[in-house]
């Protein structure tokens, strides 16, 4: 492709919005365009990378024995009532309704239009296992749309669905796309870590992330470098402190003025945090439906009590109660005060009415804990489980994070951020059931079918690999995803031997289908260099002064050095290194939708 021909707009400006490396440089490489916020156009370089992505994946796929389909955006909403998600999914569900107010969905993720079609279409044992998979664009209207392709508004997504007889046969087809993601983020560069995670709004009994390295990364990971556990931090199993073995002292209150966090209580009464018990107030939502609309009101109060130094993790809470997340939000303080007797910062489990209790599950084996006296600016001493209070349940609340004890083997964890790059879950019947996905075995009985998912965010991944791959000049692609593998800079336009050795070159490493850009623009040669530097094409061979020789400069974008040698030897080597580094087996760009 010769630059002055084609539709690239790079900015010299960090645009306002951007915050971190990816999102400015995708912007600055000209590579995407804002439309509104988490909704991006991809222009002809960009959108390259992001077939190239689509690609390899689609490789890895059709290698693993996935078949390709392409399912609707658009879907009704009778499907997703079915399996009750057309309500669990909450605002995040973008809905739209057709001429005649017919609800429908465009698609966030497709598990009920997939398990309609093999419902329909699978009755017998024989044609199981089963994987299909499409790469797609999505929808879900996020909360928090932000840092450009990593949490979008629409994006694109590879999605899987495996259907097996039973569980052992499950597992294969699970551990085949295990394998199958492991080729794909290795072949775009990335450097990742597999952990285990939580099912989130999918459901199922069984997840793993795939978690690209940033800093800047919306996943926290723990691991253990003992025994290799890694998981990300909500998801992760508390380890409960060891029960205390002293006597129970009688219950005292206390006056503590202004203490309302729990460091600064525990200063003023001269305890540790572990002695504390903190609380945390919420409430829980139910919907109904006026004037065609979804509408939520309080449905129940909830206080949530920890050891004082651990965090909360929602997640647990929002499983422990068995609703979705959006339906729980912390407390309005002042109205939950009136009707539980509930104080803001002076809140404990003594004495609580008309809410929900739920206790951490190592609380009850503490003794002799500081806890709120639901009294303005005093809290109360030596509260105990089963003597002064009980809760309405009992379970894991805490967020694991680092330091805290491994689940597995009790070390200290490590804790990181990671770009979730993709997700595998283990969905069991939960959809087969909800919809009737049976088959017929050997003797003609009926049984449900397992499931399994499998989704890749395809500009997410571009966007994490940005992250991995830039400097403070802009992106440097690896060759595998870069949208070029070669740009031809000629620094005088006007020079009739650059020229001519600059198409020579052009010409040549066409005839063999290496990926080349012709810098052919009437620029400067210092705009050319810098605007090959922020697209970040990897190799760039630069013809100038010394064209009448023969004689070029080879630099790749990853390194500084550079050097200078004659136009075949140039050829040469980007050759070599493309063959070494590029797609193997090729990519041929087929069209991504
Ligand atoms: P997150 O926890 O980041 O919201 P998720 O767990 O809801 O993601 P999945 O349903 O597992 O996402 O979707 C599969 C993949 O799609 C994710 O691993 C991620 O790469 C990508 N993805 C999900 N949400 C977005 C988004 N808002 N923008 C871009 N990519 C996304
Ligand atoms: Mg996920």
């Amino acid at each position: 492709m010769r630059l002055s021909k084609m539709h690239l707009h790079t900015l010299r400006e960090v645009p306002g919005e951007a915050e971190i490396p990816s999102h400015i440089w995708l912007l600055r490489g000209g590579m995407m365009k804002k439309v509104v916020s988490g909704v991006y156009t991809f222009m002809p370089i960009g959108y390259r990378t992001v077939r190239k992505i689509g690609e390899i994946v689609r490789q890895e796929m059709d290698a693993a024995g996935a078949q390709e389909l392409h399912m609707t955006h658009l879907m009704p909403a009778e499907l997703w009532e079915e399996t009750g998600r057309w309500s669990a999914m909450g605002p995040e569900l973008w809905r739209v309704k057709d001429r005649h107010d017919r609800d429908f969905l465009l698609g966030p993720t497709h598990e009920e239009l997939i398990t309609d079609i093999v419902r329909n279409d699978v009755s017998s044992y024989k044609k199981l296992p089963l994987n299909l998979y499409h790469i797609q664009t999505k929808f879900r209207d996020e909360a928090r749309p932000r840092f450009g392709l990593m949490r979008a508004r629409e994006f694109v997504m590879k999605d899987a669905y495996s259907f097996d007889r039973d569980e052992e046969s499950f597992k294969k087809s699970y551990q085949d796309m295990y394998v199958a993601y492991e080729k794909v983020f290795d072949r775009c560069g990335l450097k990742y870590r597999i952990v285990e995670a939580d099912n989130g709004a999918i459901g199922g009994t069984g997840s793993h992330e795939f978690s690209a390295f940033s800093d800047y990364g919306e996943s926290d990971l723990v691991y253990c470098d003992v025994c290799g556990y890694g998981s990300t931090a909500e998801n992760a199993a508390g380890v409960d402190a060891p029960p205390v073995d002293e006597p129970l002292l009688e219950t005292k209150e206390v006056y503590t003025p202004n203490c309302k966090t729990i460091d600064d209580v525990a200063e003023f009464v001269g305890l540790t945090a572990e002695k504390t018990l903190k609380a945390l107030l919420f409430q829980v939502y139910d919907e109904y439906e006026e004037d065609g609309k979804i509408k939520y009101r309080v449905k129940e109060y909830v206080a949530a009590f920890v050891r004082g130094d651990r965090q909360l993790n929602m997640i647990k809470i929002v499983n422990a109660l068995g609703i979705a997340e959006h339906m729980i939000e912390f407390a309005d303080e002042a109205v939950m005060g009136e009707l539980t007797g509930a104080v803001g910062g002076f809140t404990g489990p003594v004495g609580l009415k008309n809410c929900k209790i739920i206790v951490d599950s190592e609380i009850p084996g503490l003794k002799n804990l500081l806890a709120g006296a639901n009294k303005f600016d005093t809290h109360m001493e030596n509260v105990n489980y089963g003597r002064d209070y009980t809760a309405d349940l009992i379970t894991d609340l805490k967020l694991v994070g680092e330091g805290d004890a491994c689940p597995h083997c009790g070390a200290p964890l490590s804790k990181t951020r990671g770009i979730e790059v993709g997700q595998i879950f283990d969905l069991g019947t939960k959809y087969s059931k909800a919809m009737n996905c049976v088959y017929k075995d050997e003797n003609m009985q009926e049984h449900l079918m397992f499931m399994g998912c499998y989704g890749i965010g395809i500009t997410r991944t571009m966007a994490a690999v940005v992250e991995q791959y830039h400097d403070d000049e802009g992106i440097i692609w690896p060759l595998a995803v870069a949208p070029y593998h070669v740009i031809i800079t000629i620094v005088k336009n006007s020079d009739e031997e650059q020229a001519a050795l600059a198409e020579k070159i052009y010409t040549d490493l066409l005839s063999t289908g290496t990926e080349v850009l012709l810098d052919d623009r009437d620029e400067r040669a210092g705009v050319k260099f810098k605007d090959a530097d922020v697209i970040g094409i990897p190799i760039r061979i630069t013809v100038g002064k010394r064209a009448s020789e023969g004689i070029v400069e080879y630099k790749l974008r990853r390194e500084q050095d550079r050097v200078e040698i004659t136009a075949e030897e140039a050829i040469e080597k980007a050759r070599k290194l493309i063959a070494e580094e590029g797609s193997n087996p090729s990519i041929p760009l087929r069209t991504l939708l």
